[in-house]
């Protein structure tokens, strides 16, 4: 079942096109992120999905009811900004049942909910507390019970980790997968972290000014990304450009620098190409199945439980990470190195213009 449903949405503000026609289907109990730089158009996807804003064109759909211009407070979905949003002058209690006052609810229920959430979020005892009172991470729970104590269809999660500190950020990040599960509620996620995107998601939509890239499960858009917009964004990796010089059905030969690679798969029609190698898939050794490359260290780098060793081959740096010291042995700047590709780990993709 689609709980969400996003069909060619298209916003501008003025002459800025902020929405260039998104598609989007949200299933039912996912956590589902937006991932993408700032200004691609994150926020304003959101803020469409929540009601706090009107798209020019196209329609979405919460399950089979179209609600592209109904009021947010009709539709089921709560957002929950960045900023937290709390009321300063209103106790923990007070922030956390506002939503089921001015819904009229009975005031002996509103308890047993305010205390249902707080327990969810792990904030029993904090009632009487003001928001001055609490650190950062306890005033994100409480503006995360306070958005599902109203028990939405949906909901919203605008960058709610970004004012966090980096330990808290990770606690609470599991939390909010916690609660989603506990729940079995959809979320949508935005974020401009690849790291917490994949960390956290079921699936993830990378958006790239105004566009949707790639929407896949976190593997698919790590392993198999299908714009080099996608790979760059998508963590440390080699993003090579090439040149396709011979092309036999889909396997085609490519060049960069003065290496010739043979063998590799490629189904576009562009010979200006980027090759995208993932640094954990280059190897010291030679293997099954693999290309070699001939260069000279540039430098390597200790990072405990992994070592980067980076070549240069011509003007072109490479980055190969392997968890096994002794395979890095005792290279060392200057020193030649040859490095080993599996051709199915070289993915080639149209050069894009970013
Ligand atoms: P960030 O991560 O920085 O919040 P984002 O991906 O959420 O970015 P949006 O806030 O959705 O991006 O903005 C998308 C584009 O629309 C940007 O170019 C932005 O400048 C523009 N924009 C957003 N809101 C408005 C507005 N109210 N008026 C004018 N332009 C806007």
């Amino acid at each position: 079942m689609v709980e969400v449903k996003l069909e060619n949405i298209v916003k501008t503000f003025g002459e800025t096109v902020a929405l260039k026609g998104i598609n989007l289907d949200i299933k039912h109990g996912e956590l589902f992120t937006l991932l993408g730089p700032s200004g691609c158009g994150k926020s304003t996807t959101l803020r469409i999905i929540a009601g706090l804003d009107y798209p020019d064109s196209g329609r979405i759909y919460f399950g089979d009811n179209e609600v592209t211009y109904l009021p947010s407070h009709q539709r089921g979905a709560v957002l929950v900004f960045q900023n937290y949003a709390l009321w300063p002058h209103m106790s923990v209690f007070d922030n956390i049942a506002y939503g089921l006052k001015i819904r009229k609810v009975p005031k002996e229920e509103i308890k047993k909910k305010v205390e249902w959430a707080l327990e969810l979020v792990r904030l029993k005892g904090f009632e009487d507390r003001y928001p001055t009172q609490l650190s950062g991470g306890q005033q994100q729970r409480v503006a995360i019970a306070r958005a599902l104590v109203v028990e939405p269809k949906v909901l919203l999660l605008d960058e709610p980790l970004s004012n966090l500190d980096a330990k808290l950020r990770l606690e609470m990040r599991s939390e909010i997968r916690r609660i989603q599960r506990e729940l079995g509620i959809t979320v949508i996620y935005v974020t401009h972290d690849q790291e917490e995107a994949m960390a956290i998601s079921d699936r993830i939509a990378v958006m790239n000014v105004g566009t949707v890239e790639q929407v896949g499960t976190p593997k698919e858009i790590y392993e198999n990304p299908r714009t080099e917009f996608v790979a760059s964004f998508m963590g440390k990796t080699n993003v090579i450009p090439a040149k396709v010089v011979e092309r036999e059905g889909d396997r085609v030969t490519v060049e960069f620098e003065h290496f010739r690679l043979d063998g590799l798969t490629y189904t576009g029609e562009k010979d200006e190409v980027v090759l995208v190698i993932r640094p954990e898939r280059i190897q010291l050794k030679p293997g099954e199945n693999t290309v070699a490359i001939e260069g000279t260290v540039d430098l390597v780098e200790y990072y405990g439980f992994f070592v980067e060793v980076i070549g240069l081959f011509g003007e072109t740096r490479i980055i190969a990470r392997t968890i096994s010291d002794r395979e890095v042995g005792n290279l060392k700047p200057t020193q030649p190195v040859t490095f080993y590709i599996d051709r199915r780990n070289i993915i080639v993709l149209p050069k894009q213009q970013l």
